[in-house]
């Protein structure tokens, strides 16, 4: 056992370097230390980009993948390509919110595989099942919204080109409001 020791220590720096880039516990939605004021004035100062960039943003709010972006703007009624500036403040609100309550309702306590239904309940998915069984919008491409029915979109988002989902009648955006990705 003991040779594994140096390995364990390496994987700890490793960590640890990693950990310096981790915002502050108040960044994390899942901390009680968790600022949902103090996360909309974050998300509000990335003015220029896309909502659905800026919620990718560690800085903004840790612990939002991709996945959950989409499923957050679906439940918050934000177009995810709506530029940060065009948001209300109720809705710079109902996002953070949203995300809260999306990640709250699915702590990845284990392998990772856990998504959050949209009834809300929990379920565990497994290889042979579609994820997307249990989401508002990701990975539904053409189906229909689970809310109006009209049929779901996707569209690469963003430097990265991230994929992202989202209802065009329950998810408005607003004129000119649009960004580029
Ligand atoms: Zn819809």
């Amino acid at each position: 056992m003991g040779f594994r020791v140096p390995v364990a220590e390496m994987h700890t720096a490793q960590s640890l370097a990693r950990s310096a880039k981790i915002p502050r516990p108040q960044a994390d939605v899942l901390s009680a230390a968790f600022d949902a004021a103090a996360a909309v004035r974050r998300l509000l100062a990335h003015h220029d980009e896309a909502v659905g960039d800026a919620l990718l943003r560690q800085e903004v709010m840790a612990g939002v993948g991709n996945v959950f972006k989409s499923e957050v703007c679906f439940v918050a009624g934000v177009h995810p390509f709506c530029r940060v500036a065009s948001l209300t403040p109720q809705q710079a609100q109902d996002l953070i919110a949203a995300a809260r309550q999306l990640l709250a309702a699915n702590v990845l306590q284990d392998s990772g595989d856990t998504v959050v239904t949209y009834g809300g309940r929990r379920r565990r998915t497994t290889h042979a099942s579609n994820p997307a069984a249990s989401l508002w919008v990701y990975g539904r491409a053409g189906e229909p919204c689970r809310r109006c029915g009209e049929p779901i979109r996707r569209r690469l988002q963003g430097p990265d080109a991230r994929v992202t989902f989202w209802c065009p009648r329950c998810q408005t955006l607003p004129d000119a409001a649009e960004v580029d990705g």
